[in-house]
């Protein structure tokens, strides 16, 4: 906007900046505040985004003050995900599918609420390893949110099956369906004869486990012509993706969907495309090893 700063310029932000933020809890140690950062000054913007501590029971409160006080927008972590999509006055497809919204834009008629981690997912896949779903055989571990939305995207992408395994039998059930007619539950052994393998657990994350702990396929099973996928991105490869990688699969670490669902989000906040370079040259460098949570 003319005569106001810019992102990073002296003066921003001004008193008419526009405010975002990420809500969630724990949510200092969160990334996104940096990454939306990041975009704003790459796109010149005097918007802010911060880190709002939310409590448990506390989301109804933080949406209703979020409207008062003119937030744009809000991005949405661990625990709200799913209790978020519940307190929307309207949400997209794709969250209404994943019943969980991690991307919230404050209508003048209300609250809007979005998934983009499906299609932060596929922006990663594309990006750091030129993969194409469409007609791929396709393998998630784990049944959790980053799960659901994983399969979800893979069957829009045009996967020709996904499978899913998970530890918990009615939770892996549930999380096949995202795929309709193309998901199916399967077992680890599934993995040898999937063209892709996805990570989507926290085995191996170091802020909450030992960050040697491995996901349930083993990497032996893995080899050249397969690309290994952990959303994990904290350490940067996890010790599953090195073991991946001597096998001679190709391998992507969790940070590439971190920025691409956050610069999705960018895009529905100000309408412009979030710059994805810039998100990335932001965080690539200065990861906090407490991190926790996905986002
Ligand atoms: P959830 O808690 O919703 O789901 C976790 C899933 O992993 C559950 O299905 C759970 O099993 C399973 N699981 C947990 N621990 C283990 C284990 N030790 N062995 C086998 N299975 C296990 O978490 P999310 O789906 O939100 O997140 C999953 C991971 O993805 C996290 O590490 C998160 O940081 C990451 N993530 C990364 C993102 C990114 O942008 N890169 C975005 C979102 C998430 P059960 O069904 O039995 O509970």
């Amino acid at each position: 906007m003319a005569g106001t700063p810019a992102a990073g310029e002296v003066g921003w932000p001004s008193a008419s900046a526009s405010v975002v933020g990420v809500i969630g809890d724990p949510v200092r140690h969160s990334l996104s505040p940096t990454l939306h950062n990041a975009a704003f000054r790459a796109l010149g913007l005097d918007w802010v985004s911060v880190a709002f501590p939310v409590a448990p029971g506390a989301l109804d409160a933080a949406l209703t003050g979020a409207r008062a006080m003119g937030v744009r927008g809000l991005s949405v972590t661990m625990p709200f995900k799913e209790a978020a999509a519940a307190q929307m006055d309207r949400t997209s497809a794709t969250a209404s599918r994943l019943g969980a919204v991690n991307c919230v834009v404050v209508e003048a008629d209300g609250l809007v609420g979005h998934n983009t981690d499906g299609q932060g997912f596929l922006g990663s896949l594309r990006r750091g390893a030129g993969f194409d779903p469409s007609g791929r055989r396709c393998l998630v571990v784990g049944a959790g949110g980053a799960a659901r939305a994983v399969v979800l995207a893979l069957a829009d992408a045009g996967a020709s099956e996904v499978v899913v395994v998970g530890r918990t039998p009615d939770r892996a059930a549930e999380a096949a369906t995202m795929a309709g007619d193309l998901g199916r539950v399967g077992t680890a052994g599934d993995a040898a004869a999937a063209d892709l393998v996805v990570n989507a657990t926290p085995a191996g994350m170091a802020a909450t486990l030992g960050a040697g702990e491995l996901p349930p396929v083993d990497p032996a099973l893995l080899g050249p012509g397969q690309l290994a996928v952990d959303l994990v991105y904290v350490p940067r490869p996890t010790r599953w993706l090195e073991l991946a990688s001597d096998r001679g699969a190709s391998v992507l670490d969790g940070l590439g969907m971190l920025v691409h669902q956050a610069a999705a989000q960018i895009e529905l906040w100000t309408g412009q495309a979030g710059p994805v370079e810039a998100m990335w040259h932001a965080v690539a460098d200065a990861q906090d090893p407490r991190a926790a949570a996905g986002d």
